[in-house]
């Protein structure tokens, strides 16, 4: 079989694969033949670019990085939707709709009105060539690099779709997808995203497209503009969409009156909770395409639309006191404990005051009664004080200024959402907090370990810090409670193990503020030992790809702190490593060391991912922007403007990728 057959061959099948997988849910092959497929295709392809393809399954991986997203003007209005919040509210605007259409009978489609981010996506010969977010309704961002990521929207479609139109729909985040993200985020020492909806439009604005596929980010399609067909009604332009291979949810129902529409509110405001993702009403639309044409729009929405809300669910109850958390960066969340109360079908305790400033804007205080609602968010909120039910004798509430856990004066810094406690060595959750997390299953995975465990080692003086496990003998740990002989062996030998752990685990396991797993790896390839991340400066981090300054900021804050370097040489002694193992430093020369690149637009020989770690396994650093410190710029095909101008105007040389080999040759 000829290359190129092989090519197209695997990526119909591989096309074929994500939508029985991402739209329809039903896979039809195991995710290894799936990845080995992908392997397989990726590899034709860079050896041959010849055959490049913008709809390739590949790029679903993403790699291509937008620095500024371009406003492009929406060829047709997205408009905005009336709401409505009551079955008068619709009879009324049924009479507003007979009265311009006549007295003919009208059709209603009801969908869900799904909570995210609203996307324009246009299709030209069945590929997808652009998509742009909403904006003010004329123009949005051009997003498109990062929408191809998103895999359950097809970039080639199937079947006897139109030459040329645009698709509309929202990309949602669905809960499970976001429960993970915010635990990694928890585990990694960040503030948890608030919500599914914002978490999703923020995703569409991120830089770097590899960062968007890996969240697992959905698209649900509602709306054709610009179709020439013989399609007559909303039903049946939906039942299209789908065959052409979108997603298009199969909840939308046909509905002949204001009655059927009511139950169908009346059903979802129940059942939405069973949902895989958040909506936050109904969307009844005019079925017959010729009746919402003689409709037309007002200002700003269609006539022939109408979105019903769903009441978001909100309770009153008592908060009977505020307490405060201490997390193991030091950040202080007030928490508001509340009478026990059915919300949405769970009992609700406690509500999450978030800072001192959600509380001052509320005027929220012990005693208060509150109305508490759970909308996307996981942790329900407070949204108001019932102030005709506060006890006479009710103060405002003054916020601590002293650590509960330790006492120490608490301190915020200007642009910080939290107060901290900064007793970073003395503050009992901060201590155990840290050495939870470097034990941990992605930092250090110390088998025969959990947080009891550690919480228990603290309360009876065994460790101080994480560096102390490594002296627990078995004796030390069988007076424990629960502890039998089998688990406390366990427990020693788990830790002696993980002396085996690699390099930029360690790094993370550290428990650095902001310093994750992915800004760990990073700095671990850069620097490839402790020693020289130690001593490297704010400016020479940032220079790092993905590294800021508020990482580089804290890296080096962490390092100069004397007690941390105690701890490292003892991690040190014990054997952790802190190096790059031998296997990862082969083939690997300092031949570019003190020489930072940036790189710009598409190569030919290579790609940029590899690119980048030819740079750097051989000793230089990849930037991602053009400054006075770049040694080089490595310019490729349709590389960005603006990073020309910035090169010649600092005088740092740019070069093509054949320079570039001939530097490593
Ligand atoms: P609003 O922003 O409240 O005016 O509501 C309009 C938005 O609802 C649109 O921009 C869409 O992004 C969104 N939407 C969600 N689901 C649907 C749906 N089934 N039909 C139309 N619009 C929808
Ligand atoms: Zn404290």
């Amino acid at each position: 079989m000829n290359i190129k057959q092989k090519i197209d061959d695997l990526r119909n099948s591989l096309r074929e694969h994500n939508h029985n997988y991402y739209v329809l849910d039903k896979p039809t092959i195991s995710d290894y033949d799936f990845d080995m497929q992908l392997k397989e295709l990726q590899s034709l392809e860079a050896q041959h670019p010849e055959f490049y393809d913008a709809s390739s399954p590949t790029l679903r991986v993403g790699g291509a990085v937008t620095k500024n997203f371009d406003t492009v003007a929406h060829d047709s209005r997205m408009y905005s939707l009336d709401n409505s919040y009551s079955k008068d509210d619709l009879e009324d605007w049924e009479k507003r709709i007979q009265r311009v259409l006549g007295d003919v009978p009208v059709e209603f489609t009801c969908e869900l009105k799904y909570d995210g981010a609203s996307i324009s996506i246009t299709y030209e010969d069945g590929k997808l060539v652009q998509a742009l977010t909403r904006g003010d309704g004329f123009q949005g961002d051009n997003v498109t690099t990062n929408i191809k990521t998103i895999k359950s929207i097809p970039l080639q479609l199937k079947g006897d779709y139109p030459q040329k139109f645009d698709i509309r729909g929202e990309i949602v985040l669905p809960f499970e997808g976001f429960a993970k993200m915010n635990a990694e985020r928890l585990e990694n020492g960040e503030e948890p995203y608030m919500n599914p909806r914002n978490t999703a439009s923020g995703s569409l604005k991120l830089q770097d497209s590899a960062e968007v596929a890996k969240r697992p980010l959905d698209c649900l399609l509602y709306g054709i503009v610009g179709l020439q067909t013989g399609i007559t009604s909303q039903f049946q332009m939906l039942d299209k969409a789908r065959a052409w291979g979108f997603k298009v949810p199969t909840v939308a129902q046909l509905c002949k009156s204001t009655e059927e529409v009511m139950a169908f509110v009346e059903y979802w405001d129940i059942h939405r909770h069973e949902l895989p993702y958040e909506t936050d009403g109904v969307v009844i639309k005019v079925n017959n395409l010729q009746h919402q044409e003689e409709l037309g729009y007002t200002s700003k929405s269609p006539r022939w639309a109408m979105a019903y809300k769903f009441k978001a669910e909100q309770v009153s109850t008592v908060l009977n006191e505020i307490t405060y958390q201490v997390g193991r960066t030091g950040a202080i969340t007030p928490v508001a404990n509340l009478d026990p109360v059915l919300l949405a079908g769970t009992i609700v305790k406690r509500a999450s005051l978030h800072n001192a400033d959600q509380i001052e804007k509320f005027d929220i205080r012990e005693r208060d009664t509150v109305f508490v609602e759970k909308g996307g968010e996981i942790i329900p909120k407070i949204i108001r004080v019932d102030f005709t039910k506060r006890p006479v004798d009710s103060t405002p509430t003054k916020y601590i200024e002293h650590c509960p856990e330790c006492s120490t004066m608490l301190e915020r810094t200007e642009g910080d959402a939290k107060h901290y406690c900064p007793n970073y060595y003395g503050c009992p959750p901060q201590i155990t907090g840290r050495i939870q997390h470097y034990i941990s299953r992605k930092a250090m995975d110390i088998e025969g370990m959990g947080s009891e465990t550690v919480e228990l080692l603290f309360k009876e003086g065994l460790i101080h810090n994480y560096a102390d496990l490594y002296r627990l003998s078995k004796e030390d740990v069988l007076p424990l409670e629960r502890m039998a002989e089998k688990s406390a062996e366990n427990l020693v030998a788990g830790v002696k193990a993980s002396v085996e752990i690699p390099f930029e685990r360690v790094l993370f396991a550290l428990g650095i503020r902001f310093v994750g797993e992915t800004v760990a790896k990073k700095l671990a390839k850069a620097y490839k030992n402790i020693d020289a991340l130690m001593t490297a400066t704010a400016e020479e981090l940032v220079q790092v790809d993905e590294i800021g300054e508020r990482i580089a900021q804290s890296v080096v804050e962490f390092f100069k702190n004397e007690a941390n370097l105690i701890i490292i040489q003892d991690l040190k002694n014990f054997g952790v490593q802190f190096e790059l193992s031998a296997d990862k430093l082969e083939n690997q020369t300092e031949d570019l060391k003190g020489k930072t690149f940036v790189i710009s637009g598409v190569f030919e020989k290579v790609s940029r991912d590899e690119l980048k770690k030819m740079i750097e396994d051989n000793g230089g650093k990849v930037g991602s922007s053009v400054s006075s410190k770049t040694t080089y710029l490595v310019a490729g095909d349709n590389m960005g403007p603006s990073k020309r101008t910035k090169a010649e105007s600092l005088g740092v040389k740019i070069i093509t990728e054949d320079d570039f080999l001939t530097l490593l040759a």
